[in-house]
């Protein structure tokens, strides 16, 4: 397979070594919202094969999309694209275990190899798998997921400490659950979900986030034989440097967190020109969305519901602050339950906190 770049592209080939680990999300639940479980069974589309940790979900020949089935924590979903001779995938999970996984139950749809790593963006739960992959694949990210994982310190920031906080929060409930549990079948099951929360805990803690070794900052095309994979950055969103994937002939678009099916995490966002990149999206022809968490889904309008959700939560958070509210009671107080058709994780008022911290944020730099 050959890349070419586009026009306007600007291509780094990175050396790097193998070494620490990476931040990411684990969006975390705020007030007013339900725990997620984002990655449930995907509602629609064709055959599933389901391994030891994932499900297999063909949206189309050679292409597809891929949930977690265990009790692992895996990250995001991933999009897998075969082709003739090797395979393009699309993110690499939260620690190298779940990376590891996923290549064993990868073996279920193709025995060809891994060539292509995409990293949609740099959140931990989409690229700690990257240490798995020998120098014999291309990782490739935009230019900004270089640079957040080789100089951010990810392995320390959110998204990820939220995450192991709660991880390790859940441990104590659950021994105390596994002491009074009288039936033997539920005992077990909790123990099993200790030691996976121990397992991954113990995964996170060692990660050592590695950054892609191929970059780009507008566009690139990787080919498969016939089939075109374009990799676009449209805009600043989720963070500063989403890449969406785009198969423009089978019309399937994977879009990451810049576009899930349910709301996205916040703590990195660029508010209104994530609006702004939301309306590029839309301005592709594609027929299926495979996001970074949640559903694949078909239709537009949830990427308008979404854009509406954040222009509302924009307007309502900075009312809040113009009353004196500081950004955690904001985040308490914010109604978007108005949006809970579209996105029924809301369950109340409120929001997820380091969203709210992130706008007050990005009020204060567009201030300056
Ligand atoms: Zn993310
Ligand atoms: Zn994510």
């Amino acid at each position: 397979m050959r890349f070419r770049m586009g026009a306007m592209a600007a291509l780094l080939v990175v050396a790097f070594p193998v070494a620490s680990s990476v931040a990411g999300q684990g969006a975390g639940q705020g007030a007013g919202q339900a725990a997620g479980q984002g990655e449930a069974t995907p509602q629609q589309g064709g055959a599933k094969i389901t391994g030891k940790v994932y499900t297999f979900q063909k949206i189309e020949e050679g292409v597809y999309y891929t949930t977690s089935t265990s009790l692992t924590n895996t990250g995001g979903n991933h999009a897998i694209i075969v082709g003739d001779r090797d395979v393009i995938l699309v993110d690499d999970g939260t620690t190298p275990a779940a990376a590891r996984a996923l290549l064993e139950d990868l073996k279920m749809v193709t025995d060809k190899p891994v060539r292509w790593v995409i990293n949609t963006h740099f959140h931990y739960d989409h690229t700690d798998g990257n240490s798995v992959f020998g120098p014999d694949v291309q990782i490739i990210g935009h230019e900004y997921v270089r640079h957040a994982i080789a100089d951010l310190d990810v392995a320390h920031r959110e998204p990820l400490k939220t995450t192991m906080t709660n991880m390790a929060l859940q441990i104590q409930p659950l021994r105390q659950q596994i002491v009074e549990e009288k039936i033997f079948e539920r005992r077990a099951a909790l123990l099993k979900q200790v030691a996976a929360i121990q397992a991954d805990l113990k995964e996170l803690r060692a990660l050592k986030p590695t950054p892609p070794n191929m970059t780009y900052t507008s566009q690139m095309t990787l080919r498969q034989g016939q089939r075109e994979v374009q990799l676009l950055f449209l805009g600043r969103g989720h963070t500063q440097g989403d890449t969406v994937v785009f198969l423009p002939k089978e019309r399937i678009v994977c879009t990451g967190d810049l576009m899930e099916s349910r709301l996205a995490y916040m703590g990195d966002a660029m508010f209104d020109e994530w609006i702004t990149t939301l309306d590029a999206l839309k301005k592709l022809e594609f027929g299926t969305v495979l996001p970074g968490h949640g559903v694949p889904f078909h239709e537009k309008s949830l990427i308008t519901a979404f854009q509406n959700y954040l222009s509302d939560f924009m307007t309502k958070v900075a009312d809040l602050r113009k009353q004196g509210l500081s950004a955690d009671e904001a985040a308490q107080k914010v109604d978007l339950t108005s949006h809970k058709t579209d996105f029924p994780q809301i369950l109340g008022p409120g929001a997820e906190v380091r969203g709210v911290r992130r706008l007050y944020e990005w009020m204060d730099e567009r201030a300056h």
